[in-house]
């Protein structure tokens, strides 16, 4: 096989600002694998500096894959990935670029979707939520007309005027389904006041309210909170699972986070196995990225995978998340590919 990338710049419709800052531009890197017969699998990483990745560490983790991709069986996807993490700790956007262009290679080699390889049932899939990302108060009543077609919000807190964006939504939008981020923003005790006022609100899920390593902190707002509590920024690969039991009631899984899809498949069954509910969700990437890891849809108890939908400038069709319904590409592979352009894309690089 050979690897190669190219990186793509993907424009939000709006700055994507969240409780640590956001940014109006992401840069992704998008990998491709070349079989010797000449099949193509595509894999997208959409690396992010809390977790100490950028566009350079991902080409450069690429580069340093790159052996071990020349030499090893296509098919051998689980010795691929131990080679991979003996090359190199962390670096998960990279490995899961590399991870689902060899699901996407495979799917393609046998002439079906990755999710049926797994024997998943497609219309099993939860509705994927829309964020309301943070924006001044002026401007959140459109950014909720803009979701109108999405029954799921999730609302992105961690602001001085946090009640205000949850009454303004709400207003906004009585009817729907409300959930929140606060991504790592608040104290326990803070946060469990605050679920107070969530729950008044009809909020229904409270997604990591406290630092990513306060697990302890996790397990005081779950015991006092009225909204169940899911772990995203404390939940970074299967290992993590265990040590969230009885802390949280649920796991958030990307990608990015834990480095492959299999080990995404990990987290559901050790979250499964101790009676956690599990979600999934993505960073601002194109629809390719989406459409890796809306192969797990089936799986999931509750989705975010809005990624590609808040984007101006999606350079991938695949997965889309219409009206909030997930609907998996049956092409075979990832079933994603490229949207023909005036412009041609730039192209790849040998990594
Ligand atoms: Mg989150």
């Amino acid at each position: 096989m050979k690897l190669s990338h190219q990186t793509i710049e993907l424009k939000p419709v709006h700055p994507f600002v969240i409780a640590r800052g956001g940014y109006a531009h992401h840069r992704n890197v998008i990998v491709r694998l070349t079989d010797t017969d000449g099949l193509e699998g595509f894999g997208e990483a959409a690396p992010n500096k809390y977790y100490a990745e950028s566009v350079e560490t991902v080409v450069a983790a690429l580069a340093q894959f790159k052996p071990v991709i020349e030499r090893a069986d296509p098919l051998s996807l689980e010795s691929i990935e131990t080679d991979l993490n003996r090359v190199i700790r962390g670096n998960a956007s990279a490995k899961s670029a590399v991870s689902s262009a060899l699901h996407d290679l495979l799917g393609k080699r046998l002439g079906l979707p990755v999710h049926r390889i797994w024997g998943l049932d497609p219309s099993t899939a939860p509705q994927s939520s829309f964020t309301i990302a943070i924006a001044e108060n002026h401007e959140l009543e459109a950014r909720v007309e803009e979701a109108r077609d999405y029954p799921i919000l999730k609302i992105k807190l961690g602001t001085d005027r946090d009640m205000e964006i949850v009454r303004i939504v709400r207003s906004a939008a009585p009817a729907k389904r409300l959930r929140v981020d606060a991504n790592a923003a608040w104290t326990a005790k803070h946060a469990v006041r605050m679920s107070d006022f969530l729950s008044d609100q009809g909020v229904e899920m409270l997604e990591q309210p406290v630092a990513a390593n306060d697990i302890e902190g996790l397990r005081f707002v779950r015991e006092r909170s009225r909204l169940p509590v899911f772990a995203d920024e404390s939940c970074l690969v299967a290992t993590d699972v265990a040590k969230l039991a009885g802390a949280v009631d649920g796991i958030n899984i990307k990608l990015a986070k834990c480095g492959s899809l299999r080990e995404a498949l990990r987290m559901v069954h050790a979250a499964r196995a101790l009676d956690l509910q599990v979600m999934a969700g993505c960073m601002i990437e194109s629809s390719l990225g989406i459409s890796a890891i809306a192969q797990i849809a089936p799986l999931l108890d509750t989705a975010d995978f809005d990624g590609a939908a808040l984007l101006s400038n999606d350079p991938y069709r695949g997965t889309t998340i219409v009206g909030g319904t997930i609907r998996l590409s049956d092409a075979p592979g990832l079933g994603a590919s490229p949207i023909a352009t005036e412009r041609p894309a730039a192209a790849f690089q040998s990594a």
